[in-house]
């Protein structure tokens, strides 16, 4: 059997294990330490925000932004329906209610004329939502200046779910630096990697203090251990920030590979009559985390399933598009605000769309191995799918 080829694998540089061995050496092995100081000031330096607050996760990070912004029973907040769950989950666990937004076609992410109507009816009702997740798929940033100015008109918070987009841009500023705060991930299959990690970013260095608190079971001051809100335990280690530190010198890099791969999938596919790929907006730098394709069913007979089959059956990981949110049973009480009536986006990228392996460290061989079981299975030969462009 040849190789597996992944979907998203973790790709070290090399230079993780000096960072690890200073912590060891120094046995600073506990949570917090230098390394979690310096990779929270390096990466606010890196995405140009004030301040960063590293934790055990991008999910933790979105609670702790939820928390921070009040967001409680009785509450809702809107959110991107076109996602991995992990956006939505914090709501539930701050016991506010979420109403998801549909996508557009630009971007994919959340579509401004859809966020507007819900906004219009939210005021109407006298429930304006807390705050606004919002998500930035497979590295694309959303169409940022339209939400901004709509959250803006009606004093809502944003909270930029950037877990996907480390590195990416919109309008030449860093994606997760746009809203109140903003959320970044290091889970294993991310751009960069601390094994399992996260991060909050925000301009309002006391908002981040107050999240170090939280996150470190809320101690007041005093020698004893005295509480008076509820806390966790939501900090980074001083190891696992070590391999985020050398992560993050790599991450230009990463992102380079990552356009690179996404490019010759471009190249060798996009002519295939009724195969589009995830637009990257004018104005947008997409980290292209994930190469995502759109197969058109007027067009293609063979299904998103019955390609991720095909090159399950050749050792290779593909993946349908995110699930929308709205149709997840554990939502299904949700309401639900559609790009246009008769016109419900994220659905359609949902049926149609195949994510590609996209790591940083596949090579070449394997990209042309993936290419051609695509090739076969869509019924192209690779004189056609070349002809055609
Ligand atoms: C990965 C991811 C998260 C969660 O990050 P974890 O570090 O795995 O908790 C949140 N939102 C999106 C869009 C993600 O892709």
């Amino acid at each position: 059997m040849t190789n597996r080829i992944l979907l998203s694998p973790p790709h070290m540089s090399g230079n993780e294990q000096k960072y690890i061995n200073e912590a060891f050496e120094t046995n600073w092995i506990a949570p917090l330490g230098p390394n979690v100081n310096a990779f929270e000031s390096e990466l606010a330096s890196y995405v140009g925000s004030n301040g960063a607050a590293a934790t055990s996760s991008g999910t933790a990070a979105i609670h702790l932004a939820l928390e921070l912004l009040g967001v409680g029973s009785g509450d809702t907040v809107f959110c991107s329906s076109l996602t991995f769950v992990a956006s939505a989950n914090p709501i539930l666990y701050a016991g506010a209610t979420p109403v998801f937004i549909d996508s557009e076609e630009e971007t994919w992410n959340m579509s401004p004329v859809a966020l507007a109507r819900a906004m219009e009816e939210a005021q109407v009702k006298r429930q304006l939502p807390k705050a606004v997740i919002v998500v930035n798929l497979y590295g694309q940033s959303a169409k940022m200046d339209e939400l901004m100015a709509i959250c803006d008109r009606y004093e809502v918070p944003v909270i930029e779910d950037a877990a996907e987009s480390l590195g990416s841009l919109c309008k030449g500023k860093k994606s997760g630096t746009f809203g109140q705060f903003g959320v970044f991930s290091f889970n294993g299959n991310k751009i960069i990697t601390t094994s399992g990690g996260g991060m909050l970013v925000s301009d309002d260095l006391d908002a981040l203090e107050r999240s170090r608190f939280l996150a470190t079971q809320a101690r007041d001051v005093a020698k004893h251990y005295q509480h008076s809100v509820v806390g966790y335990n939501y900090r980074m280690s001083n190891i696992l920030a070590g391999v985020g530190r050398a992560q993050l010198e790599v991450l230009d890099e990463r992102v380079a590979a990552r356009r690179a791969v996404y490019e010759r999938y471009e190249m060798a596919l996009a002519g295939i009559d009724g195969v589009e790929f995830m637009p990257e907006l004018e104005g947008t730098f997409s980290n292209r985390w994930l190469t995502a394709m759109l197969l058109d069913p007027e067009k293609i007979s063979v299904t998103p399933n019955e390609l991720i089959d095909a090159l399950e059956a050749e050792n290779i990981e593909a993946r349908p598009v995110w699930k929308p949110l709205h149709l997840q049973p554990l939502f299904e009480e949700c309401a639900f605000y559609a790009h246009a009536e008769d016109d419900v986006v994220s659905e359609r990228l949902f049926e149609r769309g195949v994510c590609l392996p996209s790591g940083s460290g596949m090579t070449v061989d394997e990209q042309e191995r993936v290419v051609g079981v695509i090739q076969r299975t869509l019924g192209v030969s690779k004189e056609q799918s070349l002809l055609s462009q």
